[in-house]
Parts: C-alpha cells; sequence; structure tokens
C-alpha cells in the first residue's frame, strides 16, 4: 500500500513530505512487526517453557514418593532419561504447536469465505480434495507415534547404559574384566538404534510433505480444469480463474501446516504417555488421609504376626529392560515385545512370615541369622520403605501404617553398611541430615563419631569433595562419617546395618567406640556381624527363612543351642579370645 502510495501519488505530483512520510511508515512498519513477533515468542515460549517446567518437577516429586520396589526393578539411567529426554523432547510441540493451529485455523477460515464469496462451485471442488489430506496424515501420524515412543525408550537404554558404564564401579568392572572394546560394542549399537530411529522419524516427515504437495498440485490443477471449461463457456473470466487458484495455494498451505503439527501431537502424544505412565503410578506406601500425629517418641517397637514378601516390580509398558544384559539393536521392538514379564521372585514366597518380637524404648535388640534369613528385610519395614502384607509393627502402640510416612521417618536414622555419600564436600554431605546445625553441633557430631580429627586433616578440611558416592574414603572413614550424620540427626531410633568386612583394629575400635555412643539412649535395631554388638545387645532375635527362630540373651541362647549356638561357634568362636585380647589392648 505504500509503495502504491509512493509510486501513484508522491512521486508523480513530487510531494516531498508525503515521500519522507511514507518511507518511514515503512520502516517504523517493520520495526513494529519485528517488536510484534519478539513479543509473541517470548510469550509463547515462556508459556510452553513454563509447562515443561511444571511437567518436570512434578515428575521429580512423583519419583521422590515413590517407595524402593521402583527403584530396585528400574535402571536408574531409564529414570533419568524421562525426567531430562522425554520432557524435552515434547518441547517444540509445547511451545509451537498452539501459535501455529490458532494462525493457520485463521488463515483457513479467511481463505475459505474469501473463496465462497467468489465461486461456491469452485470451492466445493477444491474442499472435495480436502479429506484426502486427512488420510496420509493419519497413517504418517501412526508411524511417527511408533517411531517417536521407540526413539525415546532408545534414548533411555542408551543413558542406562552410559550411567552404568561411567561409573566407578561400572569402570572398574570393565577394566579389570577387559570388557573396554565389547562394551564399546554395545555402545555402538545402542547409539545405532538411536541413530537409525532418528533418521527414521525425520524422513517420515518428508514423506508426508511430499504426499501432501502432490495434493496440493492436483487441487489447482483441476480447479483450472473445471474453471478453464467455464471461461471457455464464457461463464466466468480469467482473471476470475487466476485470482482463485491462487486463492487455493493459500488454502493448502495452512492446511498442509496443521497436518504436519497433526503428525508432530502424534509423536508428542508418545512421549507424554511415557510421562503419564511414571506420573499414573500409584504409591505403594500411602499414608491415610488423617495420619495420627506422633511429635514424641519413646520408642517402643513391635512387630506383631508380620507376614512380608516383597511386591514383583511394576509393570510398566515402556520400561527399557532391566539388568546389563546385551541388548540387539532390533530388540527395540513394538513397546509390547519390551515390557517382558517381570521376573518371579527367587522363591516366589514369603521374605517374613510371623515375625513377632519387641523393644522396649531404649534397648538394643541384635538380628541375627544366615543371609538371606530377612534381617535386612526387618530393617525396611520399619522406616516403612514398604508395608506389612499382614500383621503389623507399632511405634510406641500405633500402627505404622496409622501414622505419616515423613514424620516417622524424622525420628529413625540408619547407619547401613554401604554409606551412600552424595558428590559433595564434607560438610554438606553431613548437613544433608540436619541442614540447620550449626558449625559447633557438626564437629562435636564428627567428634563422636571419631572422625573429626581425620577430617581437619585433609587439606581442605570439611570442605573435601568425597567423590561419587565416597570412592575417595576408605571403609571405615565412610563408615563414621555415616555415623556422625546420624548423630547429627539425633534421632529416636536407630537401625544399623553393621559392616561384615572387617576393619583393621584401629577402625575396628573407632568405629565400634563411635557406634556405642549413637546408640546411647536410642531404641536400636542392628543387623549384628561383630561380637560385641550381640554380646552387649539386650535381646538377640535369631531368625531363619524368613522366620523368628529364637529370642533372648546370649547366655540363654548359647546353652539351648540350635541354630544360635550353630552360629556363634562358626562365626566367632575361634575370634573370641583373640579379639577380646585386641580389644583390651586397644582401649588402654
Ligand atoms: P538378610 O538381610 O537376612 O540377608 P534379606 O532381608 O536381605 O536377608 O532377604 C530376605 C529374602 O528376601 C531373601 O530371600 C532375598 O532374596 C529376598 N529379597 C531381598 N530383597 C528383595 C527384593 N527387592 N525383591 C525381591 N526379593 C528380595
Amino acid at each position: 500500500f505504500a509503495v502504491a502510495m509512493i509510486l501513484d501519488r508522491a512521486i508523480p505530483e513530487g510531494d516531498g513530505t508525503l515521500l519522507t512520510l511514507l518511507v518511514g511508515a515503512m520502516v517504523g512498519l517493520a520495526v513494529a512487526i519485528g517488536f510484534i513477533g519478539v513479543v509473541q515468542q517470548s510469550l509463547t515460549a515462556s508459556a510452553g517453557q513454563g509447562m515443561l517446567f511444571d511437567l518436570r518437577n512434578e515428575l521429580f516429586g512423583h519419583l521422590q514418593r515413590m517407595s524402593l520396589r521402583f527403584f530396585t526393578a528400574t535402571r536408574s539411567g531409564e529414570i533419568v532419561s524421562r525426567v531430562n529426554n522425554d520432557v524435552s523432547a515434547v518441547q517444540s510441540v509445547a511451545t509451537n504447536t498452539l501459535v501455529t493451529i490458532a494462525r493457520d485455523a485463521c488463515t483457513l477460515a479467511a481463505t475459505a469465505v474469501a473463496m465462497l464469496a467468489m465461486n461456491w462451485r469452485l470451492t466445493i471442488i477444491a474442499v472435495m480434495i480436502v479429506p484426502l489430506f486427512y488420510l496420509p496424515s493419519r497413517i504418517v501420524g501412526r508411524i511417527r507415534r511408533r517411531l517417536s515412543a521407540q526413539t525415546q525408550q532408545s534414548h533411555a537404554s542408551l543413558t542406562a547404559f552410559l550411567s552404568e558404564r561411567l561409573h566407578v564401579g561400572g569402570s572398574m568392572l570393565m577394566q579389570i574384566y577387559g570388557r573396554r572394546d565389547a562394551d564399546a560394542g554395545q555402545f555402538k549399537d545402542h547409539s545405532r538404534a538411536l541413530r537409525n530411529l532418528n533418521v527414521r522419524q525425520a524422513v517420515v516427515g518428508r514423506w508426508l510433505f511430499m504426499i501432501l504437495s502432490i495434493f496440493s498440485a492436483v487441487g489447482p490443477a483441476l480447479i483450472f480444469w473445471y474453471g478453464g471449461h467455464q471461461v471457455m463457456r464464457e461463464q466466468m473470466t480469467l482473471g476470475h480463474l487466476v485470482a482463485f487458484a491462487a486463492l487455493l495455494t493459500m488454502l493448502y498451505r495452512p492446511l498442509t501446516q496443521l497436518m504436519t503439527v497433526y503428525v508432530d501431537v502424534q509423536g508428542a502424544v508418545a512421549v507424554f504417555e511415557r510421562i503419564f505412565e511414571y506420573l499414573d503410578m500409584p504409591r505403594d506406601v500411602a499414608d491415610r488421609p488423617d495420619p495420627a500425629p506422633l511429635p514424641v517418641v519413646r520408642g517402643r517397637i513391635g512387630f506383631e504376626h508380620v507376614d512380608f514378601s516383597y511386591p514383583p516390580p511394576p509393570a510398566l509398558l515402556h520400561a527399557v529392560a532391566p539388568g546389563l544384559s546385551y541388548r540387539p539393536p532390533q530388540a527395540t521392538g513394538s513397546p509390547e515385545q519390551i515390557a517382558a514379564p517381570p521376573p518371579a521372585a527367587p522363591d516366589n514366597g514369603f521374605a517374613l512370615r510371623d515375625v513377632s518380637f519387641q523393644i522396649e524404648p531404649g534397648r538394643r535388640v541384635a538380628l541375627v541369622g544366615p543371609s538371606g534369613a530377612g534381617k535386612t528385610t526387618i530393617t525396611y519395614l520399619l522406616p516403612r520403605f514398604y508395608d506389612p502384607d499382614a500383621g503389623r509393627i507399632t511405634l510406641d502402640g500405633h500402627d505404622l501404617r496409622d501414622l505419616d510416612q515423613d514424620e516417622l521417618r524424622s525420628h529413625i536414622a540408619m547407619v547401613t553398611q554401604e554409606t551412600f555419600l552424595f558428590h559433595a564436600n564434607i560438610r554438606e554431605n553431613l548437613l544433608y541430615a540436619r541442614p540447620d546445625a550449626t558449625e559447633r553441633q557438626m564437629i562435636e557430631a564428627c567428634r563422636a563419631a571419631n572422625i573429626h580429627r581425620f577430617i581437619t586433616d585433609l587439606p581442605e578440611g570439611y570442605d573435601t569433595i568425597v567423590g561419587e558416592r565416597g570412592f575417595r574414603l576408605s571403609g571405615g572413614e565412610k563408615q563414621r562419617l555415616s555415623i556422625a550424620r546420624a548423630l547429627l540427626k539425633d534421632p529416636s531410633i536407630l537401625i544399623l546395618d553393621e559392616a561384615t568386612s572387617s576393619l583393621d583394629a584401629t577402625s575396628e575400635h573407632l568405629v565400634q567406640a563411635a557406634l556405642g555412643r549413637l546408640m546411647e539412649g536410642r531404641t536400636s535395631l542392628i543387623i549384628a556381624h561383630r561380637l560385641s554388638t550381640i554380646l552387649n545387645a539386650d535381646q538377640i532375635v535369631v531368625m531363619q527363612s524368613g522366620q523368628v527362630v529364637d529370642s533372648g540373651r546370649h547366655e540363654e541362647l548359647l546353652t539351648r543351642g540350635g541354630l544360635y549356638a550353630d552360629l556363634f561357634q562358626k562365626q566367632f568362636a575361634g575370634v573370641l579370645e583373640h579379639n577380646g585380647a585386641a580389644q583390651t589392648a586397644t582401649s588402654r
């Protein structure tokens, strides 16, 4: 319009002011359009990214509350991949789709109206081939959906493989068994599968574009054929026909765009299905709507006829097959193929059967029994990592299922064989148990845990980074750090899984003394491996095959004979004297 004004009026009439104005308007318009574009982009981007932000947070929050059942059955890389890659994969759809749909639908409607106004017969012919656009889009959409699911699965598989192999333990295993080349080959297979899927996804979109372009050409051809006859019969002018054909292009372009968006959305739907599969997973250990408050705990614990068997892992349609085993790339078949039946539990039976015992407040109970007897399982039920199938577990007389999980756990600390530490400095790892602890409280806890001196001797003291999972620390050091962490939390109840690996005498003594301080005045449930722990326990619960076979104090159990006496003979009889001598030596 401005150009027309410049050519038709400003220049012929020699109007310099008008010319300047019009040129100014041209520039101004360009600037305005540019700004509108920026505003529109920033609005759509923040809306789309806001949605992804919420989705990611919700996913993380939901996964945080999943029980151990989920985490023991799912590869961590797979979980990471769903939170990361899957959420990112819906990004373009989340940010662009709505705008494209709105813009193209408007163009489509406006063009259709203009066409109808011009010539309704030709419009009907033009619209007749519109369904042709839909059919291939549907087919391609379905293919795209399948490919998209497979791609994300392949991505998860790759991430899981990476996180296992490029981890301290995994890389050590790889090197010691000389599997570098084999693993590289496997990685290549995973990577190749992902590459092929991505290529196929890209090409399938192009096929659709090609088909739709052909249809877009068919429309104008038909119009020229029919309209041409009308022009010949002088029922229409040539200009009319050309204008109509031009309009038709304007109709098909947004239509093609919309169909492309439809296919993209189909791809995103497959990814959303994976995300919602996690979000829809029910919580195994759920709280009652009105849990009983329990702000203060005395620490009386009761197991009453508890039966428990480990639930089978959650059956996920899109899960990556568990384990380290090699999966050839062609196995990335349909989701139905991948969802293998959950592996059967080792003996299909109870992990705990009719388990009953009591712990009085402040007492120490040692769990003793052969490996696989169910000792660890008992320590999992107390903080409600799982709920029992039958019977009940009580704390100060309350059924644990009537309590709030978070409140219950606030009274419990756990020191396990494997000390988990984050890749952070010592201070951060300690304060994880109690972020508001003062420097003095932290140091006090470390003194009590016999680790303060060690930490201050490190070049960076409490700011030393412990390395992934604490690989920079020795076994005894990690244990003492874990004891300090528990001391800092200052719980009423302590769950302790003593390390089976023997430490050297000095370490052993340091750990022992630290544990003694930790257990003071707390109700303690201990999976005992050390002689001194067993001898000092107020009660020993002897377990075998998920059942309590005996309980009492050391002397009683020993004189009664049976499993305890056997176990004791095998494990400790030889070291009893030596250990006693060592202890007197170190305590002197
Ligand atoms: P302990 O600590 O006495 O060595 P556990 O309590 O670890 O024994 O194990 C008791 C039984 O439960 C064993 O037969 C073990 O194989 C089984 N088990 C342990 N954890 C799981 C799990 N996550 N899923 C299925 N079975 C399990």
